[in-house]
């Protein structure tokens, strides 16, 4: 009985200092952000996803190559489908694009194209 009493105690403390790390997190955010985040907490849905390989991770729909770059860059960004705000997860490489796609995607401007050439 003690040592459940020990373990209550403990838990409500790590329950008080969890409480206090989100109120703080939260005055950090901007009053948008925590108006988003609440009316999508409250309707039971995460707020954010991770992106992998160009692909958010809410709605599983590709985004928008400038929208991924721009997440990458470190701006504030929301899946257009989903509404959730967007991350880069950390160890995912920077050409995700398979080898295929973006041979098929790489058009090398004539400045590019006359310096390949020299490097051939
Ligand atoms: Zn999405």
């Amino acid at each position: 009985m003690e040592q459940r009493l020990t373990t209550l105690k403990r838990e409500g403390r790590a329950a008080a200092s969890v409480t206090a790390l989100i109120e703080s997190l939260r005055a950090n955010l901007p009053l948008g952000v925590l108006i988003t985040h609440d009316r999508m907490r409250s309707r039971d849905r995460r707020c954010v996803a991770e992106v992998r390989h160009g692909v958010c991770g809410g709605c599983h729909l590709a985004l928008a190559v400038g929208n991924v770059a721009a997440v990458r860059h470190g701006d504030l960004h929301r899946c257009g489908n989903c509404g959730r705000y967007l991350f880069i997860v950390e160890d995912e490489p920077a050409a995700a694009v398979p080898a295929s796609a973006a041979a098929r995607s790489f058009r090398p401007s004539p400045a590019e194209s006359a310096r390949l050439r020299q490097m051939l």
